[in-house]
């Protein structure tokens, strides 16, 4: 890393996810480099794809995805490829027959527990009296919400769900994974609460076309990278959002192979205005197959007489979406890593690329960084 590219080398990038697309859009804009872009789906977006239904309703194909973010160059950027308007996304958990804010906050102690919790001090207190003591450094995703829940909440809300999202015990995720669980002392029920919430005014897809509208870029869609990786112009600089295993097996002809998540969505329409009473609604029980269920109508404000849901079923197989970090998995990239320091002119990026989950503000922010760096190296912007 930390090489210029300062000639005319071709830029192809693997992927047409949004990692792939900001870096397309940084070269061929602000370098007016030409830029090849090689997705093998049929469409463009990668896992932020959405798209109009057969009853003219805006779906995701991937599930529910909420635009939220901290970094204000990050919203900079995004403000110039759609019109945004303001959005706070809720989610429900369905807890004892009870739908409950999550994350947790006092409402959802108070309806759970029959209490009568009334500000943050008196919260934090009935929490303390049940986080379980003596876990100063989580050494596992069991022990964060254990030490910051305590273990009858961990057990309602936490465990199963974990167990149907990854297919093993928290115990043996790393503790990053629930490391960032958000507690409300307060009756907020926001989902998140970083400063800039906000959705696309007619989806991700329309304003991601727009970040790639620009003569220097080619798309070729139905392209995979291995069946394509002869005709890619020698001194090219190969941009790789892709699975990082799949690559270094490809390159080294030995099989490397990293565990995934994946999911099965299966999505229902009704003839209606709304179908259930908020946007996403989880499934926390391991008696319910189901882990949640996403009424795309909140999320993006669209107004339809017709409504569609999705719900949502973890699986080992499928298109890998979420990179599974276990203990095992570690040792596993760990062992990928040495090889990808090994290799010169490739850059690996994005969830897959990286192997690990970023939500789309971070990817665009990653990718953003790694132009600065190519581009301007040390030079002064
Ligand atoms: C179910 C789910 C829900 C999510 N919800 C949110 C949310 O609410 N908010 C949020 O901020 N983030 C959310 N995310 C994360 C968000 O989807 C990612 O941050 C974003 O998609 C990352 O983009 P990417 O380009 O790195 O990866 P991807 O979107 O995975 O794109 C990678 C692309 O590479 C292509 N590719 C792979 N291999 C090859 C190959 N061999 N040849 C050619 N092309 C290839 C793939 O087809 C894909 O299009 C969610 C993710 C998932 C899975």
């Amino acid at each position: 890393m930390g090489e210029k590219i300062v000639d005319n080398n071709q830029i192809v990038i693997v992927g047409a996810g949004l990692s792939g697309l900001t870096l397309a859009e940084r070269f061929a804009t602000v370098a007016n480099k030409k830029v090849l872009i090689i997705e093998k789906r049929d469409r463009i977006g990668g896992n932020c794809y959405d798209f109009f239904d057969k009853h003219g309703v805006l779906v995701s194909k991937y599930g529910p995805h909420i635009f939220h973010t901290q970094e204000k160059r990050v919203y900079e950027y995004v403000k110039k490829f759609a019109d945004w308007e303001k959005y706070e996304h809720q989610v429900s958990s369905f807890v004892k027959g009870k739908l409950v804010p999550i994350p947790v906050n006092i409402e959802t102690i108070n309806l759970l527990f029959g209490t009568k919790i009334n500000n943050g001090e008196e919260m934090r207190r009935w929490l303390d009296e049940r986080r379980v003591k003596g876990i100063k450094i989580p050494m596992n995703s069991e022990e964060v919400v254990l030490g910051k829940l305590g273990k009858k909440i961990y057990e309602l809300m936490f465990r199963d769900y974990t167990k149907k999202q990854w297919g093993i015990s928290p115990k043996e995720l790393e503790s990053e994974v629930l490391a960032r669980i958000p507690i409300r002392y307060s009756f907020e029920r926001g989902y998140s609460s970083n400063k800039y919430q906000i959705r696309p005014r007619g989806g991700f897809t329309k304003m991601m076309e727009k970040m790639i509208e620009n003569p220097n870029i080619e798309l070729r869609l139905n392209t995979d990278y291995y069946s394509f990786a002869d005709n890619i112009p020698s001194g090219s600089k190969l941009f790789f959002t892709g699975p990082i295993d799949e690559f270094i097996s490809y390159k080294s002809g030995k099989l490397y192979k990293l565990p995934y998540r994946s999911v099965k969505f299966v999505f229902k329409s009704f003839h209606k205005k709304y179908f259930q009473k908020v946007g996403v609604i989880n499934y926390p029980s391991i008696k319910t197959k189901m882990s949640r269920s996403t009424e795309y109508k909140y999320l993006t404000g669209q107004k339809h007489d017709w409504t569609t849901i999705s719900r949502e079923y973890f699986s080992g197989k499928g298109e890998p979406l979420y990179p599974l970090k276990s203990f095992e998995s570690k040792k596993k990239y760990e062992e990928i890593a040495k090889i990808v320091g090994n290799l010169k002119g490739i850059y690996f990026l994005g969830r897959l690329g990286k192997y690990k989950y970023i939500n789309m503000d971070q990817a665009i922010l990653e990718a953003l960084n790694l132009f600065d760096e190519l581009y301007y190296g040390d030079k002064k912007r």
